[in-house]
């Protein structure tokens, strides 16, 4: 380091030149490179530049003589290399990265066992907020509390308790994204959403494996310890399945299924911190991914049909042989899965083992839909009553508006997706019209206005009635 910032003499010479001429290429005070190598420099007053390279490790060296938080002077002015920057002087210092906290070395764990809520407690939470999904919600609760137990108590390595990662199969908008937010969001722990996607093999385009933990870190406001004890989950996991009868490299499938393996069971990752690219010139942190809970959420289509070929494999033979299309119509096929069908449809049995809960979602009903719209705790039909209130104007939905609702959300095949959508459309011309009379003082969403049939109710003030149910 001392040669690299060596540079008086340099310097003298080359600041003569550079008066002369306006055009000459500006060099960094201290590491010597010209600006088309380094990149923009920081400008400091009386004509002195600096490339942000150097200015970063100016930054970092600070910091390492850091003590209670106050700069060390004496201790940092004795490097001969800093002691000619006046940090205080920097007109246009560069965007400063967000540190990283250091480790402690002796922490307190930072989940207290005590204030782990025990499994009912956490699903009895997720009840205020998902509709439905009851296998889902218990074994994700288990799941959960099993892990920051473990995490809390600091056993994995005496006891061997297997790491909790799960995998959910449900198809799209039955509220996978949604339970696992719903989760980090009670236990007030950082959660990064990744699309399984967008990953592959490092060096191809696209993000590689380990920018995941760098958006946890990320989510974890570049807390180190409090990433180590967050979530991660990856969406879509189904698109890395195996790819079949292909020649060419699976830079995107099986490889991507490989380099996770680690990070699922627990490594050592070196990411950028403030930064999600490993080639900005940002410092690195290591965040370890052993207390990480990794949560992967796919629709795996096509699953079903895996499923039925097994059992009706397995019906075919022997004394039991049943019907060929037994399983034709099972709305409870999916929750058959198998290990052994998961690999069939083309997760590598590794990658598989490192995943030991696996749970599957239902499908969403038109009823779940109904109740969706109205019951969770910030269901959407409540969101757009408090809208109207605030004109106090009181708004209602009569029964039958709602299952229409939920049978033109049935026809998009998105789940509950489609609900907001569908009911912003009509609560357009609601939201319009209403704030133009102070008159009006109730609304009623009649089943004929979403049908196209007939128009909303609509009561002068004064005149409000109860609804009644139909
Ligand atoms: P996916 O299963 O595809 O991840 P999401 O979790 O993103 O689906 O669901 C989309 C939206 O639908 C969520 O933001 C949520 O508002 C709503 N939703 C889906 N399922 C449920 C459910 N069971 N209970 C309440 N809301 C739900």
């Amino acid at each position: 380091m001392t040669d690299e910032f060596d540079n008086e003499d340099f310097f003298e010479e080359d600041f003569e030149d550079m008066d002369e001429d306006e055009n000459y290429e500006k060099f960094c005070f201290l590491c010597h490179r010209p600006e088309s190598q380094t990149g923009r420099m920081i400008e400091l007053p009386n004509n002195i530049h600096i490339c942000s390279d150097c200015m970063q490790k100016s930054f970092d060296t600070m910091n390492q003589h850091m003590t209670d938080g106050k700069i060390n002077y004496a201790d940092l002015f004795n490097m001969p290399n800093i002691s000619m920057i006046d940090l205080s002087s920097l007109q246009n210092p560069a965007p400063k990265p967000k540190k990283a906290k250091k480790k402690k070395s002796e922490s307190q764990p930072e989940i207290d066992l005590r204030n782990i809520p025990a499994p009912h407690k956490i699903k009895a939470t997720l009840d205020e907020y998902v509709i439905g999904q009851e296998h889902a919600k218990k074994v994700m609760s288990v799941a959960v509390y099993n892990h920051y137990k473990r995490v809390a108590t600091d056993t994995m390595d005496e006891i061997d308790i297997e790491k909790s990662n799960m995998l959910m199969i449900g198809p799209t908008g039955c509220g996978k994204t949604y339970l696992v937010k719903t989760l980090a969001k009670l236990l007030d722990v950082p959660l990064a959403i990744a699309d399984a996607t967008s990953l592959t093999e490092a060096g191809y385009i696209g993000d590689d494996i380990e920018s995941v933990v760098s958006k946890l870190l990320a989510a974890a406001d570049n807390d180190v310890e409090k990433a180590e004890h967050g979530i991660i989950f990856i969406d879509e996991i189904d698109k890395i399945a195996k790819k079949k009868n292909t020649n060419q490299r699976d830079v995107s499938g099986e490889a991507v299924q490989q380099g996770m393996l680690k990070l699922l069971e627990g490594s050592d990752v070196e990411v950028p911190v403030g930064a999600n690219s490993k080639n900005a010139m940002v410092p690195l942190t290591t965040v370890n991914t052993r207390n990480i809970l990794f949560i992967c959420g796919g629709a795996f289509p096509d699953l079903e049909n895996i499923i039925k070929e097994r059992l009706n494999k397995q019906a075919s033979i022997g004394f039991y042989a049943d019907l060929k299309d037994k399983y034709d119509n099972d709305p409870h096929l999916l929750e058959k899965v198998t290990v052994e069908d998961i690999r069939n449809f083309g997760m590598i049995p590794e990658f598989i083992g490192r995943l030991p809960i696996i749970f599957t979602l239902d499908g969403l009903s038109e009823d779940m839909l109904v109740k969706i719209l109205k019951e969770p705790k910030n269901a959407i039909l409540k969101q757009y009553q408090k809208l109207l209130a605030l004109d106090e104007v009181k708004l209602e939905f009569e029964e039958g508006a709602l299952h229409a609702i939920a049978s033109k959300a049935m026809e998009k095949k998105t789940g509950a997706r489609a609900l907001r959508a569908i009911l912003e459309e009509y609560m357009l011309d609601i939201m319009y019209e209403i704030p133009k009379d102070d008159s009006i003082g109730q609304v009623i969403i009649t089943r004929e206005y979403i049908e196209g049939t007939g128009g909303p109710k609509i009561l002068l003030r004064g005149q409000e009635m109860p609804l009644l149910e139909g």
